[in-house]
């Protein structure tokens, strides 16, 4: 392949070396190391790009899977360099040119080519994954095992079942959407979903979930599976096609940015891109969408039930898709005690699979928001993505930190219930 056709050469020239990104990047703050830095992996990539150094080099690899693809750096850029793009196509172009070993190769076959595409293999691999937790084999096998004790339980079977695929409005109906079930947050997370689907019926929508869809391709596109990423793309998008032309309700913050983005993901594709833009036009995040949809005169009653709140920003909401205010205006209501979490918009070290690939990195990046969170006294942690959700579980577990880990959509169906109660 061409120098040129492994990185985005065009975009890394609008960097204008300013510096101003580095002090907010999560990775150059451990190492302190220019080529751990925002600039620094640019300086590399058109380094690449102009023949100047070879995308075989170990330390060009190590900087581009050292990165949490945050996009901390884009929101603080003046140039406005599009960084999440960038390394994404930097990690495809590695993918193409430096071969893996054996195992890394069959273990991403398995985990991307076939695992994260049906239904059947995500469930068995969650109930794999629950017996490996509660029969203890997951501690006998010691460091290959680890992840498993250290992340937080799968639940039960019951709790992993498929949402309805209509879900009436409760009382006046306002309208209909569709809504993401999601890969991981169907097998860890159903309560969140649930929590979802209640909220938008009582807010007025029918909402409906096209139950055999399974992945967006977010995890893909992160990780260099670029033409995977495409292949889950356009099945998404015939997917949610089939579910009519309103709004698509993602609970999501990885998959939400990633949903947006299909438009440039598919811009070559003459056949799909404008079905694509159509497509990501309409999605929207779950406190986007609700919050103008909630009474703002009405303050919920969850006065005592969750504690003091902190709210972290997913990067992939704040950095990704701009929703900073509309998660806090959705907090407020619920009628909860909250107090701001310091340095909200910094990555909490969980990225996609990073946690498990990168595991020391990743808990390095985590200890600054444990420290952050026993700093501000809060007592029950919000998030609004699956990936954070689990870091902050088995983090704060690891930290010996006593806290509730809940999603936005949790506090405000609790919030619902309590006022229908009342
Ligand atoms: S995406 Fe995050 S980790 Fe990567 S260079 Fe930007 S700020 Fe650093
Ligand atoms: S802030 Fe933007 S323009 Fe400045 S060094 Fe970082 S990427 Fe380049």
């Amino acid at each position: 392949m061409k120098p040129l056709e492994l990185v985005d050469y065009a975009k890394s020239l609008d960097c204008i070396h300013c510096g101003l990104c580095l002090r907010t990047c999560p990775t150059y703050q451990l190492t302190g190391a220019e080529p751990s830095s925002p600039r620094g992996r640019i300086y590399l990539m058109r380094a690449v790009a102009e023949g100047e150094l070879a995308a075989t080099d170990p330390q060009y690899r190590e900087e581009m899977d050292f990165c949490l693809a945050c996009r901390h750096c884009e929101s603080v850029c003046p140039a406005g360099v599009r960084f999440g793009e960038m390394i994404e196509t930097a990690r495809a172009g590695l993918e193409k040119v430096q071969p893996r070993g054996i195992v890394a190769r069959t273990a991403r076959r398995i985990g991307f080519g076939t695992i994260l595409r049906s239904r059947f293999w995500l469930s068995l691999m969650a109930t794999s994954m629950r017996i490996g937790q509660r029969s203890g084999i997951a501690r006998l096998m010691g460091k290959l095992g680890r992840p498993l004790v250290e992340m937080p339980e799968v639940p039960p079977k019951s709790e992993r079942a498929p949402l309805p695929a209509h879900s009436p409005a409760v009382g006046p109906r306002k309208g209909e959407v569709a809504m993401l079930e999601g890969c991981a947050m169907r097998e860890l997370y159903g309560r969140v979903n649930r929590a979802t689907v209640e909220v938008l019926t009582h807010i007025g929508y029918d909402t409906r979930v096209p139950t055999k869809h399974v992945c967006c391709g977010a995890l893909h596109a992160h990780n260099g599976e670029i033409e995977g990423a495409r292949e889950l793309a356009r099945s998404t998008i015939e997917h949610f096609e089939r579910e009519g032309s309103g709004p698509i309700i993602v609970n999501s913050a990885g998959c939400g940015a990633h949903m947006r983005a299909y438009g440039h993901l598919l811009a070559e594709d003459v056949a799909w891109r404008e079905r694509a833009g159509r497509f990501a036009a309409r999605v929207r995040d779950f406190s986007e969408f609700v919050a103008p949809e909630l009474p703002a005169d009405k303050k919920g009653s969850l006065d005592k039930d969750l504690g003091v709140l902190a709210y972290d920003d997913p990067c992939h909401l704040c950095h990704g898709q701009q929703i900073r205010s509309q998660p806090r205006t959705l907090l407020e209501r619920s009628g909860a005690a909250r107090v701001d979490l310091p340095d909200s918009e910094s990555c909490c070290g969980s990225a996609g699979i990073y946690s498990l690939l990168r595991p020391d990195d990743s808990k390095a990046v985590f200890a600054k928001k444990a420290a952050a969170f026993r700093a501000c006294g809060a007592e029950t942690l919000v998030t609004a993505n699956p990936g954070c959700h689990m870091q902050w579980e088995s983090g704060l577990r690891r930290e010996g930190v006593r806290a509730r880990v809940l999603h936005v959509a949790e506090v405000i169906a609790a919030a619902l219930r309590k006022s229908r109660a009342r």
